[in-house]
C-alpha cells in the first residue's frame, strides 16, 4: 500500500469555485506540505477526470465550498470509489456538514467543514498511522472547526495556469487575468439563507497580512493584473481590510481589485470607501438580494431598499461600479416586486451591472440553513430533494414558479451564446411584463456593442 508520504498519496479535488483558481484547494495544499506530505491535485471544473491520479492515492479530499461544488463533488466521489475503492474519501468545505449525513451514508468516508487545514493534516496522519492496520472505516461527522489557523501562503503550483480561470474584464472589453485571495474566512453576520452562519455560527477569522501579501505576490508573477478578494464581506473587519488594502497598492500601484461587501457595511463605512478606490478597487460585489423589505427581513439581511438606494449612491459617488447580486425568487416575492425590481436596475443604469444569470436566482434551502427550519418558509417548504441538496419550495403564485424556469432558460442560452446584456435583459422584461399580463413596452434601441461598460470578471455568477 502507497505510503501517505509518497508524492501524490494525498489527492485534493477541486470541483467549481466560481471559476477561480481554487484557494479551497491551493491552501490544505500549503497544509500538507508544510507538514511533509506531496499532495497531487486536480481541479474537474477544468481538468478531466485523472483515474491514475485517483489510483495512487490514497486519500481523496474533495472541496466543497458551493451547492454546485457539491453536487459535482459526489459524481467525482462515485468514480474514485470505481477506480480505487479502499481510498479514504473525504468531503471539505461549508457544504460538507451541511449535508453530512447524506455523504456519509452513500460518499464520504468523513466530513469536515469551517477552518479545516489542519484537520486534514490530521486525517493524513491518522491514516499513515493506520496504514499497517488495513483501510481506515466512516467516522462520524464531526461538527464545524473553528479552531484559529496559522496560515501559510496557499500553495499553487500545481494547479492549472491562471489563463484557465475567470478574467477580468475591463471596462473597454480588454481581458486581463485575474487572482483570487481571501483576507478573511467566515462572517460575523447571520443571514438565513447563507451557508457560512450553520457552519461558522457568527465568527470569522483574519489572515495575517503578510499571508494574503505573498499569496497576492506569486499570483502577480502568474500574470495577474486584478486580485478578486473573495472574503464572504471583505469589510467583516474594517481596519484588517484597509490594512491588507494598502499594503497592496504600496507595494503593486498598478494592480487593481474587487470586494464583496454587504449593503450594510458599504454604509457603516462609507467614510473609506473614496479611499478603496484610490487603493485599485475596481467593482464592489454586494447582496442586494431583493428591494422588497418582507423578503429582506425574511432572510435577515439587516438592510432595507432605502438602504440600497443609499449605498448604490455612496459607492457610485467614490467612482467604485457596484455590481448587485440578487435573489429574485424567494416564496414571499411577487410578480409586482419582480418587475419593480427590473426597474430599478434599469432606471438606476445597472444592466450592464448584473449578470443576466442573477434575474433567475431561486432561493436554495440546503438542509442545516437558518431558513430551512424558519417558521416564515413554512408553509412553502417541501421535501428534501436528497441528491440534489434542497428542500423544494413552492411559490404561492404559480405564475413565479413558471417564470423562474423561464428566466432561468433564457438567461443559461444567453450566457452560452454570450450575448449583450442589454439584449438578455430587454427579453427577460417581456417575459415578466408577459407573465403579468401587462402589454411589454416598445424594446428600446440596442445600445452599441462598443460602449464603456461596467468592470466584471468573465464567469457570471452561479451558486
Ligand atoms: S453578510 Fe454575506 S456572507 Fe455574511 S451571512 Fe450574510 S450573506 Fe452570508
Amino acid at each position: 500500500m502507497t505510503g501517505v508520504r509518497e508524492p501524490g498519496a494525498i489527492l485534493l479535488v477541486g470541483c467549481y469555485e466560481l471559476g477561480h483558481q481554487p484557494l479551497a484547494v491551493a491552501w490544505p495544499a500549503a497544509f500538507l506540505e508544510r507538514a511533509g506530505y506531496r499532495p497531487a491535485v486536480l481541479d474537474v471544473s477544468i481538468e478531466p477526470f485523472d483515474a491514475e491520479r485517483v489510483r495512487r492515492a490514497r486519500l481523496v479530499a474533495i472541496s466543497v465550498p458551493m451547492h454546485t461544488a457539491l453536487r459535482l463533488g459526489v459524481g467525482v466521489a462515485a468514480r474514485v470509489r470505481q477506480e480505487h475503492p479502499s481510498a479514504h474519501i473525504c468531503f471539505y468545505g461549508l457544504y460538507a456538514t451541511l449535508n453530512a449525513e447524506h455523504l456519509l451514508r452513500h460518499s464520504a468516508d468523513s466530513v469536515m467543514s469551517g477552518e479545516v487545514e489542519d484537520a486534514l493534516v490530521e486525517l493524513a496522519r491518522h491514516l499513515e498511522a493506520a496504514a499497517d492496520r488495513g483501510p481506515v472505516g466512516p467516522r462520524a461527522a464531526s461538527a464545524p472547526i473553528l479552531t484559529k489557523l496559522d496560515f501559510p501562503a496557499p500553495s499553487r503550483s500545481l494547479l492549472p495556469s491562471l489563463k484557465k480561470y475567470a478574467h477580468l474584464e475591463r471596462g473597454d472589453g480588454r481581458l486581463e487575468l485575474a487572482g483570487y485571495v481571501e483576507a478573511s474566512r467566515g462572517c460575523k453576520h447571520h443571514c438565513r439563507h447563507c451557508p457560512i452562519p450553520p457552519v461558522y455560527g457568527g465568527r470569522f477569522f483574519v489572515v495575517d497580512r503578510a499571508v494574503v501579501m505573498a499569496d497576492v505576490r506569486q499570483l502577480v508573477d502568474a500574470g495577474a493584473t486584478h486580485i478578486t478578494f473573495g472574503d464572504p464581506d471583505f469589510l467583516n473587519g474594517p481596519r484588517h481590510a484597509l490594512d491588507v488594502a494598502r499594503a497592496l497598492h504600496r507595494e503593486l500601484p498598478a494592480v487593481t481589485f474587487d470586494i464583496t461587501a454587504k449593503i450594510e457595511h458599504l454604509l457603516r463605512q462609507r467614510q473609506h470607501l473614496p479611499e478603496l478606490r484610490a487603493l485599485g478597487c475596481l467593482f464592489i460585489v454586494s447582496a442586494v438580494e431583493s428591494l422588497s423589505d418582507t423578503v429582506l427581513a425574511h432572510l435577515d439581511k439587516g438592510h432595507t431598499r432605502a438602504d440600497v438606494a443609499a449605498a448604490l449612491g455612496a459607492v457610485r459617488s467614490a467612482g467604485i461600479t457596484l455590481r448587485p447580486t440578487w435573489v429574485p425568487f424567494t416564496p414571499w416575492t411577487t410578480l409586482d416586486a419582480y418587475a419593480e425590481m427590473l426597474d430599478f436596475v434599469e432606471g438606476e443604469d445597472l444592466v450592464d451591472a448584473v449578470d443576466p444569470v442573477q434575474y433567475s436566482i431561486r432561493l436554495l434551502v440546503p438542509p442545516g440553513s437558518l431558513l430551512a427550519e424558519s417558521e416564515a418558509l413554512r408553509p412553502y417548504r417541501g421535501p428534501l430533494v436528497e441528491h440534489d441538496f434542497y428542500y423544494r419550495w413552492t411559490h404561492p403564485d404559480p405564475r413565479m414558479d413558471r417564470l423562474q424556469e423561464r428566466v432561468a432558460s433564457l438567461a443559461a442560452k444567453a450566457a452560452e451564446a454570450r450575448e449583450d446584456a442589454a439584449l438578455t435583459f430587454g427579453r427577460i422584461r417581456a417575459l415578466a411584463d408577459e407573465a403579468r399580463e401587462v402589454p411589454s413596452r416598445p424594446s428600446s434601441p440596442p445600445p452599441p456593442s462598443d460602449r464603456r461598460r461596467a468592470p466584471r470578471l468573465s464567469e457570471a455568477w452561479f451558486c
